[in-house]
């Protein structure tokens, strides 16, 4: 892209097919459909997607109608899409085979009115609150007649707090608001219900942030290798003498003599603000303390005794320091720290 870039995102397709493969593990029997909404999470659905596809996914979801008309160009016509959004243009659904996800029972109106060509899934709100017919609707819907209805799903609310009694509740919800509808298959589990169980599997899963790196939990987990490496260059090294400050609202205050290196690397590349001044990065191997606040473009870092130059790369996320770990520090989740990396850093895909 640049020149000679300050800021790199590199993104370990390797490690998306192992996450992917364990996946298919972890939810044994059910399809494994991935999650490419928010372009993938931030990584690029342009590579994400069809990579996924060479390893044998053959359903997507994706969240908006116009991530969708973009992935049908990318994975062509065979792979099933479904839009979380619901039912907004049913001309377009048809015309590029997509499926919207049916929300509300106007949707559902909506559905049967169209065209039988778009075949569509029910979303069931089993206690979110957020998106989908409640239990007690779905008994009043009409019969899908020659409309096809391939799927039925629910979102779990705490699947990532695996003792919460709210997951037990809505398996026994969705089980029961699913009866109405035999033979069509049925799907609960994002990355934390696989985690959940078998009983949370049922025919089909929509794992997103695993894949990308995130453990199920909030918290690293043995089957999920990091996805995304993000590392910054050291722009400029300045000897600092004890009582100097450092940065926006001098909030770092030398307490001895040190060395302190600026890194091209801001919170408009995806590195919160919130991430000072708990967090650390990585510098040949050692971890150090980030100093002062982060700004737009760079953020300053205590080196002192380290060899480093003015090229020196410096990781923030990767292998010496996990997705959860970054949010962790940050005060956030790492789906944020994923969809907030800044469109300006350049990928690199290996
Ligand atoms: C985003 C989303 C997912 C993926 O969730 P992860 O926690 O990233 O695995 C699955 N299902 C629905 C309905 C979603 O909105």
């Amino acid at each position: 892209m640049s020149a000679s870039p300050t800021a790199r995102l590199n993104i370990d397709m390797a490690a998306l097919s192992h996450n992917y493969a364990a996946l298919k593990r972890a939810a044994g029997p059910a399809e494994v459909a991935p999650v490419v909404k928010a372009d993938a999470y931030g990584l690029g659905m342009a590579a994400v997607a069809p990579h996924l596809a060479r390893h044998g996914a053959r359903t997507f979801f994706v969240a908006r109608l116009a991530e969708a008309l973009t992935l049908r160009t990318l994975v062509g016509n065979d792979p099933v899409i479904y839009v979380l959004d619901g039912l907004t243009d049913p001309p377009a659904f048809a015309a590029q085979r997509l499926r919207p996800v049916i929300n509300t029972r106007v949707q559902y109106q909506l559905w049967l009115q169209g065209s039988a060509n778009v075949v569509a899934a029910l979303h069931i709100d089993t206690g979110m609150n957020r998106l989908g017919i409640r239990p007690d609707e779905v008994a009043a819907l009409p019969d899908a007649g020659e409309h096809k209805l391939a799927l039925v799903i629910s979102h779990l609310a705490c699947g990532d707090e695996p003792n919460h009694p709210l997951n037990a509740q809505q398996l026994r919800d969705f089980r029961a608001s699913t009866a109405r509808f035999p033979g069509v298959a049925r799907s609960l589990a994002n990355s934390p219900g696989i985690y959940l169980g078998p009983d949370y599997a049922f025919d089909l899963v929509r794992p997103g942030i695993c894949l990308y790196g995130g453990g199920p939990f909030g918290i690293p987990h043995p089957d999920i290798q990091p996805v995304a490496h993000l590392s910054g260059r050291i722009l400029q090294l300045r000897e600092l003498k004890a009582g100097e400050s450092v940065g926006y609202g001098a909030t770092f205050v030398a307490k001895r003599d040190m060395t302190l290196a600026t890194v091209g690397l801001g919170y408009a590349d995806g590195l919160l603000r919130s991430f000072a001044p708990s967090g650390f990065v990585t510098i040949k191997g050692e971890r150090r303390p980030l100093a002062g606040r982060v700004s737009m473009d760079v953020f300053t870092v205590d080196v002192t005794g380290l060899h480093v130059s003015d090229s020196t790369w410096v990781e923030i996320l990767g292998s010496s320091q996990n997705l959860d770990d970054v949010a962790t520090a940050a005060g956030t989740i790492g789906y944020e720290i994923l969809t907030r990396l800044g469109a300006r850093v350049p990928r690199h895909y290996a």
